[in-house]
């Protein structure tokens, strides 16, 4: 990995975070805060939350097995992913490589911060090609955009494959496992101490079934979080989320039964989706949704709109032609849609 002072913007390096009142005094019991210009009335939405969210990350530290000290926690995962350019990539100089397809928002953050993205087209089975990414990589390539399990394809990489690149790269590799949930292969969060240059990413959107208070959390070296910490918003997860967090991570046994549920119904629909004269093929998928390529997927999109169905049409996705991106529903949804494609003609 190249030193902090090569891989960091300069004005990031040298800069002097803002300092907000709740930074200033904390630990100490106070029964009077008259600090941060509050309103004294309407406790308890009268005072800032906590900046560095300290109670929440002690909860999830234990539930994620990643000490407080390596995790960053954002307005949804969107936050870090645009943090992650700010921090590390000077515009109109650096660029990132990324897999194409997958995620969009690494393409549209590298758009509004003036940084050029290299998308690197997977192979034809949607498989990962390293060596293809690595030759992307110039002196200015500060990061590697990884998506596993990937979103629109819905497979997992090759783990070997992906700490070849790790290793092989000398900058950030991100690995965005926002879908990890949905199987058992080992997460990369465990791995920060082998691969000091990963940052991972995980959201409250997907199995924890929270997309409504955004929360997502980047997992990284202590060092890599300080950056984070350094330039993200002073109060960036508000109060009511916080508390909704904490309130989720008590109910680990409602949340485990979900990923069983939603496991249970991948199993039963993907066969009985291929099996549909209209499916051409279903992708393999590792996550709570999957790909498949249709006889012509414009106008089943239309048709099951009619219905009152919406899944994702991704035909005009480099690699996706034909394809329609499927949620996993409940049991109900999930016949609903087999019902009525079968009625399709
Ligand atoms: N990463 C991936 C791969 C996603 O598919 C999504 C949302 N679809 C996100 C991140 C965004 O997550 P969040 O809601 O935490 O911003």
């Amino acid at each position: 990995m190249l030193p902090f002072e090569s891989l960091v913007r300069a004005n990031i390096q040298r800069l002097t975070p803002y300092s907000c009142a709740r930074d200033e005094f904390k630990g100490r019991a106070a029964s009077v805060f008259l600090d941060a210009n509050e309103n004294p009335y309407n406790t308890p939405y009268n005072r800032y939350p906590d900046p560095l969210q300290e109670e929440l990350k002690a909860k999830l530290a234990k539930a994620k097995g990643v000490p407080a000290k390596n995790i960053f926690l954002g307005n949804g995962s969107d936050e870090a992913i645009d943090l992650i350019y700010r921090i590390f990539c000077e515009p109109r100089l650096d660029n990132v490589v990324a897999i194409a397809p997958t995620y969009g928002m690494y393409a549209v953050c590298a758009d509004i911060n003036d940084v050029e993205y290299r998308a690197v087209p997977l192979n034809d089975d949607f498989t990962l090609n390293g060596d293809r990414l690595l030759a992307a990589v110039d002196d200015h390539t500060k990061v590697i955009w990884l998506c596993s399990p990937n979103n629109p394809t819905g497979n997992a990489f090759n783990r070997k494959e992906i700490e070849r690149i790790v290793t092989t790269f000398q900058g950030i590799v991100v690995i965005d496992e926002a879908y990890s949930d949905f199987n058992d292969l080992p997460p990369f969060r465990h791995a920060l101490d082998v691969f000091p240059n990963i940052i991972v990413l995980n959201t409250f959107s997907k199995l924890w079934a929270s997309a409504a208070i955004r929360l997502g959390m980047a997992f990284a070296s202590e060092e890599i979080i300080a950056l984070f910490n350094k330039v993200k918003y002073p109060y960036n997860i508000n109060q009511l989320t916080q508390q909704q967090a904490m309130r989720m991570l008590d109910e680990l046994p409602r949340v485990n039964q979900w990923r069983m549920t939603i496991v249970n119904e991948r199993r039963n629909l993907l066969p009985a989706f291929a099996e549909l004269p209209i499916c051409k093929a279903v992708y393999p998928t590792d996550a709570n949704f999957f790909l498949a390529r249709m006889t012509d997927a414009e106008s089943i999109y239309h048709y099951l709109i009619d219905r009152g169905i919406v899944v994702r049409n991704r035909s005009r996705v480099q690699l996706c032609g034909n394809c329609l991106r499927i949620t996993i529903g409940t049991p109900q949804e999930n016949n609903a849609l087999l019902g009525a494609l079968r009625q399709y003609r």
